[in-house]
């Protein structure tokens, strides 16, 4: 049997999450977030006192467990939502996810799911290096402005206060020229991979677009 995938990717608060989780829902496909596999990566590190600057003291993943149950991550058995979100999370996950054997890990896990499961994965690098055959490809782009603000609107609703739109302007830079600019698997967009700027158009009018051109281009399967 043919799986079928979605690969969404573009830099923090593009909107590629609620994209990717009403397209999944839409499509009766599973959502994953490899964002979040980086970001529980960085917590059990932090947690277990790991050098983060080494890219050889991460073999604890060889022990870790990651599923997604409707959406959300569960790292060994714990729901990772909000734990996630955590400063100090956010401040370290961009090193973190520039370490080789962290992304070969991470990258090889995220494949074994697709391969039997249809999927819409969202992240940096999976239309170039995750899933370079994914029937459908996007790279979302917005406002560093828009971007932090939906953050901000996404914490708050988690209930997490205590960081200011300005904290969220700063962070958001940091990651972006990080992601870019690592040396291994960076954040850029594929060629084959549709250009959306979701600055001033609705997450409904994203996901209608991509739902709309998903159909048509699986269409000629049946
Ligand atoms: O998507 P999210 O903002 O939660 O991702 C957190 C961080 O994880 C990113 O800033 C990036 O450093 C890393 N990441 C990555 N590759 C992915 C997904 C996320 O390097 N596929």
């Amino acid at each position: 049997m043919k799986f079928h995938s979605v690969a969404i990717d573009g830099p923090a608060g593009a909107g590629k999450s609620t994209v990717a989780k009403n397209l999944a829902k839409k499509l009766n496909y599973i959502y994953i977030d490899t964002g979040a596999m980086y970001r529980a990566t960085t917590y059990k590190a932090i947690s277990l006192g790991t050098e983060l600057d080494n890219p050889y003291d991460y073999g604890f993943l060889d022990q870790t467990e990651f599923i997604f149950k409707n959406g959300e991550l569960y790292m060994d058995g714990v729901n990772m939502t909000v734990l996630n979100r955590q400063k100090q999370v956010a401040d370290n996950v961009s090193l973190v996810s520039s370490h080789v054997p962290v992304r070969n890990k991470l990258v090889r896990l995220q494949q074994q799911i697709a391969r039997i499961n249809n999927v819409v994965m969202d992240g940096r690098d999976i239309g170039t290096v995750v899933l370079p055959k994914a029937d459908l490809k996007v790279f979302m782009i917005a406002s560093v402005k828009v971007r932090a603000k939906r953050r901000y609107e996404e914490l708050k609703a988690l209930g997490i206060t205590g960081q200011s739109l300005e904290d969220l302007i700063e962070d958001i830079q940091r990651r972006d020229d990080y992601d870019s600019s690592r040396e291994y698997n960076p954040l850029r967009q594929a060629e084959d991979a549709i250009l959306i700027d979701t600055s001033d158009i609705s997450i409904e009018e994203v996901t209608k677009l991509l739902y709309d051109k998903f159909m048509t281009k699986i269409k000629g399967e049946f």
